[in-house]
């Protein structure tokens, strides 16, 4: 090789990295954006748990609904991929007596509700149905979220001082624990429009206080 062609092969080598170079940096941004559409399209989700895994606090009292297809279905939740709050809609009524009506289905085949955890007016919290099955409470979320069932002393539907404790200690611990946050705790009303929780649809600035109070909460046991 002479000395003219070595210096225009090392020119063409240049030019070649220099093509490269700019392609790469051309190239940069699409495959960037396309990896963050296809994270937040495909972003790892938590694993269902059992109640086992889950390792529920001492506050949450196991009492579950028998295996019938009007309250428990026994059907395993696809995925946890949010949380959706609900008032039983029947004032004064307590958790356990909403638990023994859901448990009831099984036999006047009445309806099928359920829902994951209760809560009651004194802020005793109850799971009726396991954290890796289906409850009916929340149509067409039913497979991907658990529910909570709030009960409330007025037809108003606004929620005693120990209740809203409770719920925001079950949902902060349930949001801690699969890794949800803020955007993932709606109401039921999110889902169909229904008016449920009522004093939540009815005010909008206390469920956004509601979801403040959520994300502020830190557990005693931590
Ligand atoms: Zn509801």
């Amino acid at each position: 090789m002479n000395r003219q062609t070595e210096y225009q092969s090392a020119r063409q080598k240049r030019v070649r990295r220099r093509r490269l170079r700019r392609r790469l940096i051309l190239c940069a941004p699409p495959v960037l954006l396309a990896l963050v559409i296809g994270f937040m399209i495909f972003r790892p989700r938590a694993p269902v748990l059992s109640a086992e895994e889950l390792g529920l606090p001492g506050w949450v009292t196991v009492d579950l609904l028998p295996v019938n297809e009007w309250s428990r279905p026994g059907t395993p939740l696809d995925a946890v991929n949010g949380i959706v709050v609900h008032y039983v809609g029947n004032p004064g009524t307590t958790a356990a007596q909403n638990r023994s009506y859901f448990e009831s289905l099984a036999s006047t085949h009445a309806a099928k509700a359920s829902s994951n955890f209760l809560i009651g007016l004194d802020g005793e919290v109850l799971l009726s149905v396991p954290p890796d099955e289906v409850a009916y409470c929340s149509n067409e979320r039913n497979s991907d979220t658990l529910s909570i069932e709030c009960c409330h002393p007025d037809a108003d539907g606004a929620f005693t001082d120990a209740t809203y404790d409770s719920l925001v200690r079950l949902v902060a611990f349930l949001c801690d624990s699969y890794g949800l946050s803020r955007q993932d705790v709606i109401r039921h009303y999110d889902v169909t429009g229904k008016q449920c929780p009522l004093y939540f649809v009815e005010h909008p600035d206390a469920w956004e206080a509601f979801l403040d109070d959520v994300e502020a909460y830190e557990s005693p046991d931590s």
